[in-house]
């Protein structure tokens, strides 16, 4: 499945067959009622859903806009990632692999996978670089606590990108009775199309909810973006509405290679981790280095629907500084007692900046994908 000109397939020849098979697993998923509804059963009660819609009391009441949060910060686990971990997970499970494979970063995909592997029965095994290892004790031993294994990678820089090449490489060699559960809507297809299909709750939910608590649809939606399926689960739903759709990408300490991690304000077309899309890269192709105060956004590439939705014009990308989202961060945790995730502070920072240019009783939906307790210690470190 292409979007535009992005995604495709752009993998070694070992895991074309793997990935085709799970091509087809999911197609039968989908059309599975008995999967769907299992897994409406476990968003349901075991990770929270339906969140709710909150209109901010305090928030924005200077600007007269109605400011509302969606709030996937009160799911199980704290953030959005359980959508999805839960979603491939019982596809995984469905299709009779016993085990997960997953590479994780800063350990928040690896934490939500290793619940959705606990819950289910699966195995699961995280590959995690061995100086991330060192940065994210908390996380590695809430993986462990979960069941799952962590194995350190400790080739190349010992940081994410090599993670996802050793699970990769796992995958390649175990793909009969294992799933590569990857963390966003990345990587070749079909990833990047299930991924959003799991996340497009988030979206589908909003819709009525505003429909329901407001009686009208939002003149605009934001949403962080980082490999982006927070975003998109949030725009699918309301590609074929009026209402404008806008992701904050991390604007960094700025707009120069290496201080930031703006794929789609920043990037060029480039192959990364097996899609075809917007790519932060040098003239020799070569991935630049990115930086962003949240692990979440700190990402060199952007799902490839992302980079076709910007270039067709349906949805817009405005890049968000540290700075910024810090302010929004102890800001939206003062005016409403809800402490956001950094990631999402990129978020509600874009939203404020909306307001000011949009009438007195505008709508606006901001998607709060996860809380930010995770975050204190960069906060109390200095990062403010
Ligand atoms: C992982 C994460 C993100 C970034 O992931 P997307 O795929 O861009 O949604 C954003 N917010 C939170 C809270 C996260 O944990």
């Amino acid at each position: 499945m292409r979007f535009g000109e992005y995604g495709g397939r752009y993998a070694p020849e070992i895991l074309i067959a793997p990935l085709q098979e799970l091509a087809e697993s999911y197609a039968s998923f989908r059309e599975d009622s008995g999967a769907q509804s299992e897994l409406e059963t476990l968003l349901t009660s075991y990770a929270g859903r339906e969140t709710p819609l909150y209109r901010c009391r305090n928030l924005g009441r200077e600007t007269g806009v109605r400011i509302c949060l969606k709030r996937e910060d009160l799911l199980h686990g704290g953030a959005h990632k359980i959508n999805n971990t839960l979603g491939q997970a019982l596809l995984a499970k469905r299709s009779g692999k016993v085990r997960l494979i997953a590479e994780t970063g800063a350990g928040q995909h690896g934490v939500a996978t290793a619940m959705a592997g606990a819950v289910l029965g699966l195995s699961v095994e995280v590959f995690m670089g061995a100086v991330d290892i060192g940065r994210q004790a908390l996380n590695v031993a809430r993986m462990e606590l979960l069941g799952a294994t962590v194995t350190p990678v400790s080739s190349g820089s010992a940081t994410l990108s090599d993670a996802v090449d050793c699970a990769l490489r796992n995958w390649a060699a175990t793909a009969e009775n294992s799933h590569y559960l990857i963390g966003s809507c990345v990587g070749p297809d079909p990833f990047p199309g299930l991924v959003r299909d799991f996340q497009s709750v988030i979206g589908r939910e909003l819709y009525h909810q505003s429909l329901a608590l407001e009686g009208r649809l939002p003149d605009a939606v934001v949403a962080c973006v980082g490999g982006g399926s927070n975003a998109i689960g949030t725009f699918v739903p309301l590609l074929d509405t009026p209402v404008r759709l806008i992701g904050a990408e991390a604007g960094g300490r700025g707009l120069s290679p290496g201080d930031h991690g703006a794929s789609l304000s920043c990037g060029t077309p480039g192959v990364l981790h097996g899609a075809f899309t917007q790519v932060l890269q040098d003239a020799e192709g070569m991935i630049s280095p990115t930086h962003s105060i949240s692990a979440g956004l700190d990402y060199p590439g952007v799902g490839p629907e992302h980079a076709n939705l910007r270039d067709i014009g349906r949805a817009e990308y405005v890049c968000v500084s540290d700075a910024e989202a810090v302010s929004a961060f102890r800001l939206l945790s003062k005016k409403e007692g809800i402490i956001p995730a950094l990631e999402s502070a990129h978020a509600v920072a874009a939203a404020l900046r909306l307001a000011e240019d949009m009438d007195r009783g505008s709508m606006i939906v901001v998607t709060l994908s996860g809380r930010g307790d995770k975050d204190l210690g960069t906060i109390l470190g200095g990062g403010a």
